[in-house]
């Protein structure tokens, strides 16, 4: 997954305290000639829960591979919380819309499995794991296998196994865009619960306007490829923020704003 473009080096200045990530000006152009991203410029908060909100092909997932260090940026640079990203380490989970588990694997065993990379020993990685289960609902589910899931679970166990190394960054890649309503709206209202409980940095990739308004604190509009901000919007919520706030006005109203924000930005493209 990671790629071989020689980019321009991280660089190693700090980022202050309340920072978690810092785009500056980056560009990713990918061996093909593809030029995925133009002159990024963002900050994300430590502790923020911030959407990426962009059209198919417009960088998003480029972005978060930036900052998980599997991808290097092609110039300008990207910091995440003080050191540079490709020295790795287990502060970043990731979430994909695919739950990618192994199928010959217990629910247990998968979510055990960065651990088990991590050399931690079995008593150890054993009731982490049952945690990191219990946390996403599934604690009777350890000794199912993948086959045995719903998607819902699925991805609720991919979510455990991400979580499982505490890492200080969530980066979620549409994970919901695959389920049914019903499913998604329960997973986003869970998912709102963990981040409040956990207060880590979450950075959520979507198309779904209502998706975006309804989880984050800040959603950051893309323009279509190459991608870069278009806009930002603080979204008004009450704290906590409940179910009802997915039919109330002020939501409608926002997400009207964000709608048209989206359709603004596509007009930016350059392809
Ligand atoms: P998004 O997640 O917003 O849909 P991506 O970041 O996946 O967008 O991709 C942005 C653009 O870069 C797309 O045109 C995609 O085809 C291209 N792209 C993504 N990954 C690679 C790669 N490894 N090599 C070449 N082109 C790529
Ligand atoms: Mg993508």
């Amino acid at each position: 997954m990671s790629d071989s473009t020689a980019g321009a080096a991280v660089s190693e200045a700090s980022l202050p305290a309340d920072v978690a990530v810092r785009f500056r000006e980056a560009a990713k152009i990918y061996d093909n000639g593809v030029q995925a991203l133009a002159a990024l410029d963002l900050d994300i908060r430590r502790g923020e829960f911030v959407s990426l909100l962009g059209p198919s092909g417009c960088g998003k997932s480029t972005a978060l591979r930036l900052i998980a260090g599997l991808s290097r940026p092609s110039s300008g640079t990207v910091q995440v919380a003080g050191r540079p990203v490709a020295a790795g380490g287990r502060a970043i989970g990731f979430v994909f819309q695919e739950p990618t588990l192994m199928p010959w694997a217990s629910v247990l065993d998968n979510v055990r499995l960065p651990l088990r990379l991590a050399r931690m020993a079995r008593a150890d990685a054993d009731s982490r794991a049952r945690d990191a289960l219990a946390r996403v609902g599934l604690a009777d589910f350890a000794d199912v296998y993948p086959r045995e899931l719903s998607g819902g679970m699925k991805m609720r166990v991919s979510l455990a196994r991400a979580l499982v190394t505490d890492p200080d960054i969530l980066l979620m890649d549409e994970p919901f865009a695959a389920l049914d309503e019903i499913t998604r709206f329960r997973l986003n209202n869970d998912l709102m619960a963990l981040w409040r409980s956990l207060r880590k940095t979450v950075v959520f990739v979507t198309h779904s306007v209502f998706e975006s308004v309804y989880l984050s604190q800040r959603v950051v509009v893309m323009t279509p490829r190459p991608g870069r901000v278009s806009a930002e919007f603080r979204v008004v919520a009450p704290e906590p923020r409940l179910e009802a706030f997915r039919t109330s006005a002020s939501y409608a109203a926002q997400c009207r704003e964000v709608s048209a924000a989206l359709a603004r930005a596509s007009g930016e493209g350059t392809t």
